[in-house]
């Protein structure tokens, strides 16, 4: 709260003509809901992946979050942004499959790339996609893919990345230092997806066996923020892969289940994931 109170306080300070009002309409909107009372796949793939902090999540024990600044918002306005424009294409194509929100009536319904709404016939543009939500309820895991794709070849997933000089140096520090730091030759030297979307590719094929609607196949398009040139890479399902992630959103359901916290597994004396929760909840 009080860094949030320092940002609004600083976004006030300097004097420009519009991205100050900017700054502050992004302060004061209300944080995005994302449930803390499951595992995402997103975070389960993270080598820092803390099962005690996802424990204490899982128990309902408020989380901390923080409002991101104008440029950290802008970059991920930018990834709905690349997402929405391939998931359009693929709506036009008419092979986008799963849930489709009607913006007129409200009702939601499966389909591939639906012409109109089923309940009130309102335009396809009108409905907007939900992606494909991906669960274990016994795991408590529950995830989104970006789609679904029916209609050319087998069906598969994709999973959409924007990737920026960040993306790189983050999720392959040793592409860039091999290529000088030039993020177009750091580009073009990627020949596999990034381990963690690698990872996270994995958890939802393997979700969508458990789901028994198995697909094997899923699409990794990763287009660069630079210049909008774009890569595919084609992965197929491998559970050995992640069965030890599996593994590990088995250790923290039955902690739950158990009601007993389990110990930090990144750092001895707790890290920066789990040490938000405080002493009162550890009983
Ligand atoms: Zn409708
Ligand atoms: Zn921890």
């Amino acid at each position: 709260m009080t860094s949030d109170l320092k940002k609004f306080l600083d976004a006030k300070k300097s004097d420009p003509r519009l991205v100050g009002d900017v700054e502050r309409h992004l302060l004061s909107k209300p944080l995005e809901k994302r449930s803390t009372d499951v595992l995402h796949p997103s975070e389960m793939v993270k080598a820092d992946w803390c099962l005690r902090a996802s424990y204490f999540a899982l128990t309902g024990a408020p989380v901390k979050k923080e409002k991101p600044n104008l440029r950290l918002q802008s970059i991920f306005d930018e990834g709905h942004f690349i997402h929405s424009k391939w998931q359009n294409w693929f709506k036009e194509m008419g092979v986008l499959h799963g849930v489709w929100h009607c913006m007129v009536c409200g009702n939601e319904f499966y389909a591939t790339s639906p012409k109109m709404c089923k309940s009130c016939n309102a335009y396809g543009h009108f409905l907007k996609y939900g992606e494909v939500t991906l669960v274990d309820p016994e795991l408590r895991i529950a995830g989104h893919s970006d789609g679904w794709i029916k209609g050319i070849g087998n069906d598969c997933l994709i999973e959409i990345k924007s990737i920026g000089s960040g993306t790189l140096r983050f999720e392959a520090p040793e592409l860039l230092a091999k290529a000088d730091g030039d993020m177009g030759k750091a580009w073009r030297g990627i020949r596999r997806p990034f381990r963690t979307h690698l990872l996270q590719g994995q958890v939802y094929l393997e979700l969508t066996k458990r789901m028994g609607t198995p697909i094997d196949e899923i699409v990794f398009l990763y287009e660069l923020k630079a210049d909008q040139d774009y890569r595919e890479f084609v992965v197929k399902a491998d559970y050995e892969i992640v069965e030890p992630i599996f593994d590990k959103a088995k250790q923290v359901v039955d902690a739950v289940i158990a009601e007993t916290p389990i110990a930090c597994n990144i750092n001895e004396v707790g890290c920066k994931s789990c040490l938000q929760f405080g002493e009162d909840n550890d009983a």
